[in-house]
Parts: structure tokens; sequence; C-alpha cells
């Protein structure tokens, strides 16, 4: 299978499960707390689950205690919103800006500097550990929203 994607290194790895249709294709939203990229500490990527664009890095991973995986910024080019009136709520909608996959919310009581939080499906996303060939030295990172 060979993949359109003139930023290279990416595309799908996997064909969607239902599950994953259901969010990105069907504006679904996951059980909170079912996702294990709730509890993902590693350095790496977050790409889209339908067509592998990059969305996320880990550096701006926070917890925000909702039960789903959460950033404070996304990577320029990789997440689009629109105003998602559904529900009776005007919420901002996030979806992935090449497929437009629907990925979760932005809500604006996240931490600084950007005082975003993407609240995200964990099923839209594929997480891609960055290389590390020596976790053990590495140093205790600094700052955080451990509150
Ligand atoms: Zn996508």
């Amino acid at each position: 299978m060979t993949q359109n994607c003139s930023s290279g290194g990416c595309g799908p790895r996997a064909p969607l499960t239902a599950e994953q249709e259901q969010i990105l294709l069907g504006h679904g939203t996951e059980y909170p707390g079912s996702s294990p990229l709730n509890a993902e500490k590693r350095e790496g990527a977050y790409h889209c689950a339908a067509c592998g664009t990059l969305l996320f890095r880990s550096t701006t991973k926070y917890e925000s205690g909702s039960g789903w995986p959460s950033f404070w910024a996304a990577e320029p080019g990789g997440v689009a919103t629109r105003r998602d009136t559904s529900h009776g709520m005007v919420r901002e909608e996030a979806h992935c800006a090449e497929c437009e996959g629907h990925l979760g919310h932005v809500f604006p009581d996240g931490p600084p500097p950007t005082g975003l939080r993407y609240c995200m499906n964990g099923l839209a996303l594929d997480f891609r550990p960055d290389e590390q060939p020596n976790v053990a030295t590495r140093p205790v990172e600094q700052g955080g929203w451990s509150a």
C-alpha cells in the first residue's frame, strides 16, 4: 500500500478499528479513562490514526485529570478546529488538518503557556515513541503541571 504523503514518513500503520472509525469518522467519544495513552509518559509523537499526520509531540502532553489524553498545544498544521454547537454547547471541535478525522475538542482551561486543553480521544491518536537508547541516564525534566 502506498501513501500519498508529501511530508514523508507518515501514513496509517494499520486499518482503523470499528471504535476508531466511530470517533474519527462519526465524531464519537471514547469512555474517559479508557485510553492507554492517558498514562503514556514516553517521549514521542502522536499521529492521526487515520492518515498518519503528525498532530502532537509528547512535550505538550500533560495530565489534565479529564480521563482523556490532553495536550496544551498542537503541532503547527496538524490540528484544525471549528466551532461545534451540537449537544447544546459551544465548543471548539478539533480534527486532523489533513484528513479531517475527528480528534476531540479544545477547551480554554489548559495550562500555560497556551491556556488551551486539547482533549483528545486516544483512539484517534497513533503514538510513536522516540528512539531512546539510554533511558536511565536522562535527567528529570523541569516543570510540569502535576497539580
Ligand atoms: Zn488524519
